[in-house]
Order: structure tokens, then sequence, then C-alpha cells
């Protein structure tokens, strides 16, 4: 584990980067590499933001005037990659080559179940999101180099992540550190308004026949768990791309006694991503780490090479041998 400051330190000597995240992004993936990336351009470093998945809608105003590539179109030399988010190597959305060739892997996560696999690895836990963690290492970046790197965009991608990852400061993870966060992030001009109103109000009337479909397949098993799956074909039919059903999966936690919830996404014929979700003392990242997966205590995730009526079976087994 390193401090923060070896990570000032190389970023502080080093010129050229490569930051990504991992597959299916979310507000925390898009908002602590956008921000990082942004960062580093105001440091003057030569930086590509690579990532081979789609950005989902109510987070692609953060990168509309944004140039994202795809790890076929990147062919440099004598760069670090810094991953942001990742909390396992294999999760990493861009092609192995650039992970091998890379200098350095610096690896900037909040994921219990990292594994540590960078050069320089700043893993912490308990904070909130990576976004926190990020601002952690841009202000002693900003104090120790006497430079001012925070300004109105970086604000703004660093309180999307914060909000989405702690649901809007709703979760357990939401910590006095988070509150301090988000007041220093207004100080410098984040755009609060604008952010709730594309991440949260503004779903498709589309998206609202899908969500109805979903919550009538809602099950609940030992009065403690809730499923809802989600087929291919209910996708298709409601025109919702695979990467923007994620908001269903709060529905199956947040009923009245109701510890674990999870949400069953069919991305194939025989490939189902799982999401877990917990209220206040289930492990989910235990349940996601015995399926193949991995996450936080309270939110977590994995995918099942199955149909989905098998997949249903395998983690409602796992879910009611841990609650
Ligand atoms: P979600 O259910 O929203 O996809 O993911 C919840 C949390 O678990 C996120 O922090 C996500 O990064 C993590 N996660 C989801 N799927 C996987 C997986 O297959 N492997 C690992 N290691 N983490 C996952
Ligand atoms: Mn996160």
């Amino acid at each position: 584990m390193n401090n923060i400051k070896d990570i000032v330190d190389f970023i502080e000597r080093s010129n050229y980067f490569l930051v990504t995240s991992h597959i299916n992004p979310d507000g925390d993936n898009i908002g602590s590499t956008l921000s990082m990336y942004l960062a580093l351009k105001n440091l003057g470093k030569e930086v590509y933001y690579v990532l081979d998945d789609t950005i989902p809608k109510n987070i692609s105003f953060l990168t509309d005037d944004i140039s994202i590539l795809k790890s076929d179109n990147i062919n440099i030399k004598n760069y670090s990659v810094i991953t942001l988010d990742c909390g396992d190597k294999k999760r990493i959305c861009i092609e192995d080559r650039l992970i091998e060739n890379a200098q350095k892997l610096i690896n900037i996560d909040h994921h219990i179940s990292n594994d540590f696999f960078g050069d320089y690895n700043y893993v912490d836990s308990d904070g909130s999101s990576t976004c926190e963690l990020v601002y952690n290492l841009l202000s002693q970046y900003e104090l120790v180099k006497n430079k001012s790197i925070i300004d109105e965009k970086v604000a703004t991608s660093l309180y999307t992540g914060l909000l989405t990852d702690t649901g809007n400061f709703m979760y357990q993870s939401a910590k006095e550190t988070s509150f301090d966060m988000a007041k220093n992030l207004l100080k410098k001009g984040a755009k609060k308004d604008l952010i709730i109103q594309k991440v949260f109000q503004s779903n498709s009337f589309n998206y609202y026949k899908l969500l109805g479909e979903a919550l009538n397949t809602l099950k609940v098993y030992n009065n403690k768990v809730a499923l809802i799956s989600v087929t291919k074909e209910m996708m298709e039919k409601n025109d919702i791309s695979f990467g923007d059903v994620d908001g269903i999966a709060s529905y199956t936690r947040d009923i009245e006694g109701i510890e674990v919830g999870i949400l069953l996404k069919q991305k194939d014929e025989n490939e189902v991503k799982v999401s877990l979700r917990s209220k206040s003392y289930v492990d989910v990242s235990e349940i996601a780490k015995s399926l193949g997966g991995g996450g936080h205590k309270r939110a977590s995730g994995c995918t099942i090479y199955d149909s989905v009526d098998n997949a249903i079976n395998k983690v409602i087994e796992c879910v009611l041998k841990a609650i």
C-alpha cells in the first residue's frame, strides 16, 4: 500500500498517462476517471481516456465534449496507466496489451475485494466512492505542489460519483468526510442542480415501461430476500440498453423487511449479470466473491454464465445460505 504522496510524486515526474475504469460503467467509474483525466490535463500532462464500453445515458452529459477512445486507436509508448474504481484486474476495460506494456500501473479504488494489483495502490474501502479518493489525492496534490487543479469541471465530475455511489448520501458509506467533500466541491463550482436533473430526473418513458415489466417479476424468498429479473427480450422490446437498467436494483432492497435485494440482467442467452444489494448487515461482497465477482459490503456483483432460471437458482441458494 502506498501513501498518497508517493502517487502525487509519481504523477509530478511523469508525462504520459492513460486513464480507464471497469466494464459496465457507472457514475463513480466515469466521475473518477474523468476528474483524473481533466486534472492531469490541467497539470499539462499528455493523457488519454480509454474505455471499451458505452457510457450510460444519464451520465453522458459529463463526457459529451470529451474524446473517449477505444483501445484499438491507442498506439503510444512510455506511458503509465491509472485505473479508477476497478476492484479486479480482470475487469479493467481496455485491451490487456495496454496494461502489459505500461511502465507503471496505478490502482485507485475503494472496493473491499481489491487485491492491490498495481505498482502503486491507493485502495481504501472506507472511501464512499473512488471519487472521494481522487478528491483526497487531488487536494493533497494542490497542497504539496502548490498548484490549482480542481476546477469547475473536475468538481462536477467528482460530485457526480460521490452522489451516485452514496445513493444521494443515503448509504452507510456516506461519512462526515463525504459531506465535507461535497461542501468543498460546491465551493469550487460543482454543478449540483444540473447533476441531479441529468442523473436522476431524465428517465425515458420506455424506461418506465421496462420498470413496470421488471417489477412484475418480483419474487420474495424467506421474507428477507427479493429478486427482480430483466431479460434481454424485455430490454430489446422497450429499446433500453443493457447499461441503462442499473437503477432497478435498488427497488429490491428498498422493500420493508428485505435485507438482500437482487437484480438479474440477461446480457445473452447464457450470460446473466447479477447485482446484489444489502440493507444493514449481510456482506454481499462475500456472496459475489463465491460466484466469481466482488464489490462492496452493501453493493456487489458477478456474472453467471447460464440461463436466467439457472442463474436465479444459483444466486438464491448462495444468498439464503448467507442470510
Ligand atoms: P453493480 O451491481 O451496480 O453492477 O455493481 C455493484 C458493485 O460491485 C460495483 O462497485 C461494481 O464495481 C462491483 N461489481 C459488479 N460486478 C462485479 C464483478 O463481476 N466483479 C467484481 N470484482 N466486482 C463487481
Ligand atoms: Mn465506485
